[in-house]
């Protein structure tokens, strides 16, 4: 498994996948994206306000996609990418995570290091 900067336990992916069944990620709102997905009548969506800002201080929403990937397989106990080591695997899924949020903390076991 390919050494990853932030991840501490990349073997925790196995029994995790936590970011391959759900998919967040951030917007401010500033053309209105965060008020387009909230008329969407689905419970697969989640719309929230984060504590994360961007730099220069604009509060961000977190949309989180609660829909499981369809490369994501589970064999034997493990879970894995039917894509990895393909280049049809999106780039941001070998570079996550890139950006430590609240949801990373909560959900991502891999940040933590393995238990001896
Ligand atoms: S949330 Fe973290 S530990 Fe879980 S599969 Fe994704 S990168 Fe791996
Ligand atoms: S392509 Fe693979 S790593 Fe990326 S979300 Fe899907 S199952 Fe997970």
């Amino acid at each position: 498994m390919k050494k990853h900067p932030k991840l501490k336990n990349p073997e925790a992916c196995r029994t995790c996948a936590a970011c391959c069944k759900q998919f967040p990620f951030y917007d401010h709102n500033d053309d209105g994206l965060v008020d387009r997905i909230k008329l969407l009548k689905t419970d697969k969506i989640i719309v929230e306000e984060s504590d994360f800002a961007t730099q220069d201080g604009k509060r961000l929403f977190r949309i989180v996609l609660d829909i499981t990937c369809s490369a994501l397989k589970f064999k034997n106990g493990k879970y894995y990418c039917k894509l990895y080591g393909k280049k049809s695997r999106p780039r941001m899924c070998s570079e996550y995570p890139y950006e430590i949020t609240d949801w990373e903390r909560k959900h991502c076991k891999g940040l933590k290091p393995r238990k001896a």
